[in-house]
């Protein structure tokens, strides 16, 4: 059985203030509301991940991860935050390659599989975020490209390792747009992804990982998404902005 997961991905959204009235506003919600078989994970901005920590303090119901890391370990990198500092603040995930960290901050594939290894040796989880824009899927590019993002953050790890990595499926026109991958359109693409890992870590591994859809999900589309077989939850941004949407979202799953 691979793990459900629903990750609410909060950008660079939200006073600190904000963050801390959603964090308890989610508390009660997830203890009162949600089966206790589908993970919880919420990537507020940096500065918050320490306090929210605190905030949720034994609540087992929600984990926190950052929304990217550092490829490196430390040292005169100004302005990073390493994965080696996430772990001391006792974070367990973050997210690794989101589309807008590739677009507007040119991360590449060599060096999204560096940040994988700092995330994997200081034992977090990474959500693995790969997806085409609309370009490619127009030019019907988008199978081979999601496969190459695939490749190259991911296929230099053995299969031991590949079992810790979560993938997030978002398809770049869907991010933030309100338009929604159909039902057929995402679980075409997470088969793509799964029989990908297959051929690379075997079918064990590859019915293993879990791999999450993002772009635009909302309440009302969650759980149609979420019942296709090749996904196992959702990278959520703009709707895991408000409590009642995002525990609604998490519900579906
Ligand atoms: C995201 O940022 O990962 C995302 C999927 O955003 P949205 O849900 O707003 O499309």
């Amino acid at each position: 059985m691979r793990q459900k997961i629903v990750a609410g991905n909060w950008k660079m959204n939200t006073s600190f203030q904000e963050a801390q009235a959603l964090t308890s506003e989610l508390m009660g919600m997830a203890g009162d509301e949600v089966r206790g078989d589908v993970k919880i994970i919420i990537f507020p901005p940096f500065p918050y991940l320490y306090s929210l920590k605190a905030q949720l303090g034994t609540n087992a119901r929600i984990e926190v991860g950052a929304q990217n890391c550092s490829e490196h370990a430390a040292g005169a990198y100004t302005g990073e935050v390493s994965a080696g500092m996430l772990k001391s603040m006792g974070i367990q995930n973050v997210i690794i390659g989101h589309s807008e960290r590739r677009q507007y901050f040119s991360e590449t594939g060599p060096l999204l599989a560096q940040k994988i290894d700092g995330a994997l040796a200081n034992g977090l989880k990474p959500i693995y975020c790969c997806g085409e824009p609309l370009e490619e899927r127009e030019a019907a590019t988008h199978e081979e490209l999601v496969k190459t993002q695939i490749e190259e953050g991911l296929f230099h790890l053995n299969a031991e390792a590949m079992k810790k990595i979560v993938i997030a499926y978002e398809p770049v026109w869907a991010i933030g747009t309100g338009k929604t991958a159909t039902t057929d359109q995402a679980q075409e693409m997470h088969l793509v992804i799964r029989k990908h890992l297959a051929s690379k870590f075997g079918n064990e591994t590859a019915a293993l990982v879990p791999i999450l859809y993002g772009g635009s999900v909302k309440a009302d589309n969650a759980r149609e998404l979420f019942a296709c077989a090749d996904v196992d939850g959702g990278l959520v941004g703009g709707a895991s902005l408000k409590s009642r949407d995002f525990i609604e979202i998490i519900k579906s799953a």
